[in-house]
């Protein structure tokens, strides 16, 4: 496999800030000398994980996971570590060293850069169409749902005519080739192996990455015939329907600024909640991925649910509100009068009400239970049965012991039963559910001793007096330890004279990672001075021996008596490896 350069691969990281990078996944915030989050790779409710920006890396306390800014991208973006590198390499704008490119990929990157060019294209026309004289009916349309000029704008709102063309000669015109247009999507084949416009007398609405660029579309029927009421864009190599949310691009900076998320369903909802001045997004009509649920993480951890009131215990919304209690967000339910969605009671009411309604919402977990005990009869015990069956694996969901409890408390009040009946099955059915998700979860390192921990915290911190250190060291001195193998990557790349904190963070497996970043994470040093670690290893290493040197002298004793000189030798060493011991004790003293 062809690698990267090593000094590309340094370039690129220290080009690279990984708290910019680590920022578009999970909100930090400063925490003395160093940033502090939500861990984006296990459900924490209190931040665990840290980024150290001068030293460039991560580690969660609470799942132990670290590395340097590529191993995150690794982990969180499952993948490989050349497709990490490209992809930090793409966002800095960094180019990539040429050779390593199999023509396979380099064809891939191309024909996603031509579809996202042909997307830009058919909105952009889209747009022009509705400004046009032929669009006045939908311009009018848009007005009358109470969708201003500036939010139609903002969204990008546009009319595809009913003609069967208009796009793809426009498209083909510009240089696009009829094949490409149909991998965006925006052409059919029909059975005659004739090419005509997917989206035909339709009020377009382009679907964004949360960069802003335009990967598809949806089109709102115009006729009150016509079918279906919506149609989207199918998946391309570009659009990928569970890995989007709509508006998102519009609504990252409130998100970030706001702390929370108010969830639609609908284009509509979304255009009337936006214009209303609130940070929003909108699932349309379908139940949230849990991709979907990760990239709302990189902004916000509160989320309010708007959606029909009789919709919202059940069905898609249902499913979205579970996903993301089970991921640890706050989940709240805004409800509104039985028959209006956020779009009617915005344009009934204005958005000062539809303010105080959000205000208003409640947590969700409150919410199910109330309408759980409303629907069945708890004074009998086959209601109190079903009401228990229904509201324990949503209470085996809840990520946090301590809410679980306190949620399972409340379910025991209401279905009168006591508090440990139900605790118990809710642990029960939480464990089953926790060694489902944690079956692959790492093992972790043995006995990691003082002067192991000191002296990689020093290799990171300040690597110059550690390699001193560690120059003075031998290999012997790391045989058996928890960290040799760290230990021994450093040494070998300290002979090749390629060590640095960053390269050696990079050439860690996941594992050694986990325990290097989680000792550089410690704010202060180790308590033991350099020396005082290598007179550790040392004297680690003679009591090593002497133990091998005293077993070997109680075989020869227990094997009988023509061993006299093997013995008195090995007696010997015993007695000098003793008082080295003891040198080095007093040494340290
Ligand atoms: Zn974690």
């Amino acid at each position: 496999m062809a690698l990267y350069p090593t000094q590309f691969i340094e370039d690129l990281k220290h080009h690279a800030d990984i708290v910019v990078v680590i920022q578009d996944y999970v909100s930090l915030r400063k925490s003395g000398a160093s940033y502090k989050g939500l861990c984006p790779f296990h459900n924490e409710k209190t931040p665990s994980f840290t980024v150290n920006r001068d030293k460039g890396f991560f580690h969660c306390h609470g799942c132990k996971a670290g590395g340097d800014v590529i191993k995150f991208l690794e982990l969180h973006e499952k993948l490989g570590f050349m497709d990490a590198v490209k992809l930090l390499a793409q966002r800095f704008g960094v180019p990539l060293p040429a050779l390593e490119e199999s023509d396979e990929q380099r064809a891939g990157a191309a024909e996603r850069e031509t579809l996202l060019k042909i997307h830009e294209a058919a909105a952009a026309w889209f747009r022009a169409q509705l400004l046009s004289p032929a669009g006045v009916r939908i311009r009018t349309y848009i007005a009358d749902r109470g969708i201003t000029e500036a939010t139609s704008e903002a969204q990008g709102l546009g009319f595809a005519p009913p003609g069967r063309e208009g796009l793809k000669q426009t498209l083909l015109k510009q240089g696009f080739t009829q094949a490409s247009l149909v991998k965006a999507g925006l052409l059919v084949q029909r059975d005659d192996g004739q090419t005509i416009d997917r989206f035909r007398n339709r009020l377009m609405i382009p679907i964004g990455r949360d960069t802003g660029s335009i990967i598809a579309f949806g089109g709102r029927a115009l006729e009150k015939d016509q079918q279906p009421k919506y149609l989207n864009s199918p998946e391309t190599p570009i659009y990928s329907k569970s890995r989007t949310l709509y508006g998102l691009h519009l609504s990252k900076t409130a998100l970030r600024q706001s702390g929370f998320v108010v969830l639609v369903e609908g284009y509509f909802d979304f255009g009337q909640v936006f214009q209303a001045g609130f940070p929003v997004v909108a699932s349309c009509g379908t139940a949230l991925t849990p991709q979907q649920a990760q990239q709302l993480r990189r902004f916000v951890g509160k989320v309010v649910l708007s959606f029909d009131p009789d919709a919202a215990g059940q069905g898609a919304a249902a499913r979205s509100s579970e996903l993301l209690v089970a991921e640890g967000f706050d989940v709240n339910v805004a409800t509104l009068p039985a028959g209006s969605d956020p779009d009617t009671f915005i344009q009934r009411n204005g958005s000062a009400a539809y303010g105080e309604r959000l205000r208003q919402s409640r947590p969700y977990l409150d919410y199910l239970l109330d309408r759980a005990a409303a629907g069945h009869n708890l004074n009998s015990d086959e209601g109190r049965v079903k009401f228990l069956a229904e509201m324990l694996p949503v209470a085996a969901r809840i990520p946090d012991a301590a809410m679980r409890d306190r949620f399972g408390d409340r379910l025991a009040f209401k279905a009168r039963v006591t508090d440990e009946v139900v605790r118990a099955q809710i642990r029960k059915a939480a464990v089953q559910k926790q060694t489902a998700v944690h079956s692959g979860s790492m093992p972790s390192f043995g006995n990691v001793t003082k002067a192991e921990k000191g002296l990689i915290w020093w290799l990171i911190h300040e690597p110059g007096p550690a390699l001193a250190a560690l120059e003075g060291l031998e290999l012997g001195d790391f045989e058996g330890l928890a960290s040799r193998s760290v230990l021994d990557l450093a040494r070998k790349l300290n002979e090749n004279r390629g060590f640095s904190p960053s390269v050696l963070l990079e050439r860690l497996s996941m594992l050694e990672a986990q325990l290097v970043t989680g000792i550089a994470s410690e704010p202060e040093p180790p308590a033991l001075s350099l020396t005082s670690c290598v007179r550790e290893f040392r004297r680690g290493r003679y009591e090593r021996e002497r133990a091998a040197v005293q077993r070997e002298i109680e075989q020869l004793q227990t094997r009988g008596t023509d061993n006299g000189v093997e013995i008195n030798a090995l007696l010997a060493r015993n007695g000098d490896l003793g008082r080295l011991i003891q040198a080095l004790v007093i040494a340290e003293e």
